[in-house]
């Protein structure tokens, strides 16, 4: 069977996370979001959440050698060596390269990068408004474009939604800063390569999901024959 390999490539508060969470129901795919991985670390107080919390704290990336090693890994377990969706990584072009290697490696290949594009204005709204859900922070809100049933309460399984500490308003303009400097060039990147293919992330999250569904439905078809 053909292997779908996929990037969800955007700024933070495209969607990726409301994105990943509708298609791992229409394609069998893990969903590796490095932002999630970092989170539970810290969640847990290890070694490396304790030193990922002050960068992301500050809105900062991670360095590239903790994440890669950490990716790299998780690409080549069991329910990954048939594809993935990769949510949050690469970040910028020193974590593509890495990738890239890995995947050479294994005797793969990216199937594509999918990626959604939205305004830094609703950027700073969507991510203000965020919550999530402390039981599975796959389970994503928002106070006025996605509200929960009951006021902070998880529809999905009833537990209580938070607040990202990151999603406060100087850190989410530090955030897309750091985006634009150092993983906006990722598209020209991916664009050249041959990979890019462009979502319009204003739409309502069921259209962006339409799409996106049939582009991968397209790749898939086009793998086969
Ligand atoms: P968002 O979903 O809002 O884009 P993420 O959950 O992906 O945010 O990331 C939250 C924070 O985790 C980032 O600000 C950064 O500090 C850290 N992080 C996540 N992925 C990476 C990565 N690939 N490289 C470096 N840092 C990362
Ligand atoms: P990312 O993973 O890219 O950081 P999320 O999926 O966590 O983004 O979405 C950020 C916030 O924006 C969440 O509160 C989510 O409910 C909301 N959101 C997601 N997609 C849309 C959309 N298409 N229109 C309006 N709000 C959205």
């Amino acid at each position: 069977m053909s292997q779908l390999n996929l990037i969800l490539l955007g700024p933070p508060g495209a969607g990726k996370g409301t994105q990943a969470d509708r298609l791992r129901d229409d394609f069998v795919l893990p969903h590796i979001s490095t932002g999630d991985i970092l989170r539970e670390q810290v969640a847990q107080g290890t070694e490396l959440g304790k030193e990922a919390r002050r960068y992301m704290d500050a809105g900062e990336l991670v360095p590239d050698d903790v994440i890669v090693g950490m990716i790299t890994d998780r690409i080549d377990a069991g329910d990954a060596r048939d594809g993935f969706l990769l949510d949050g990584f690469p970040r910028n072009e020193k974590q593509a390269d890495a990738l890239k290697e890995a995947l050479d490696k294994l005797g793969r290949r990216l199937s594509a990068v999918l990626l959604i594009e939205v305004p830094d204005d609703d950027l700073v709204r969507r991510l203000a408004g965020r919550r999530v859900c402390v039981k599975n922070p796959t389970h994503i809100y928002h106070v006025d474009f996605d509200p929960p049933k009951h006021d902070d309460v998880c529809d999905q399984d009833g537990a209580r939604l938070m607040q990202r500490d990151d999603d406060r308003e100087e850190t989410i303009r530090n955030r897309l800063h750091v985006y634009h400097s150092q993983t906006e060039p990722l598209i020209d990147y991916y664009d050249e390569a041959g990979l890019l293919r462009r979502f319009d992330g204003r739409r309502n999250p069921d259209e962006v999901h339409r799409h996106i569904r049939a582009t991968i439905a397209t790749l898939r078809l086009e793998d086969e024959f």
